[in-house]
């Protein structure tokens, strides 16, 4: 196997999505050529994060943005009130 070949399967190679004859050969390749090998350790760390990040619900995301949701529900009160609703 060559880069080239190796490369476009690195993806399907880290989400298991490949038989074991051409896994063994991409590992193979990847432990004696440092590009690829540096390839699929970027690959690993994207992958990495998107599963985390869709195991933890973005509970920071929403705490962000949950006070200014909250101040702009109290504003709305407020304009309500003063307009005699
Ligand atoms: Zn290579």
């Amino acid at each position: 196997m060559n880069c080239r070949k190796v490369q476009p399967l690195l993806s399907l190679f880290l989400d298991n999505e490949i038989d074991e004859c051409t896994r063994e050969r991409i590992l193979r390749h990847v432990k004696r050529c440092l590009s690829c090998k540096q390839e699929l350790v970027t690959l690993a760390k994207v992958v990495r994060i998107v599963q985390k990040s869709t195991v933890e619900p973005q509970r920071d995301y929403c705490d962000l943005f949950k006070p200014a949701a909250m101040r702009r529900k109290a504003l709305r009160d407020k304009s309500a009130e003063s307009s005699g609703m």
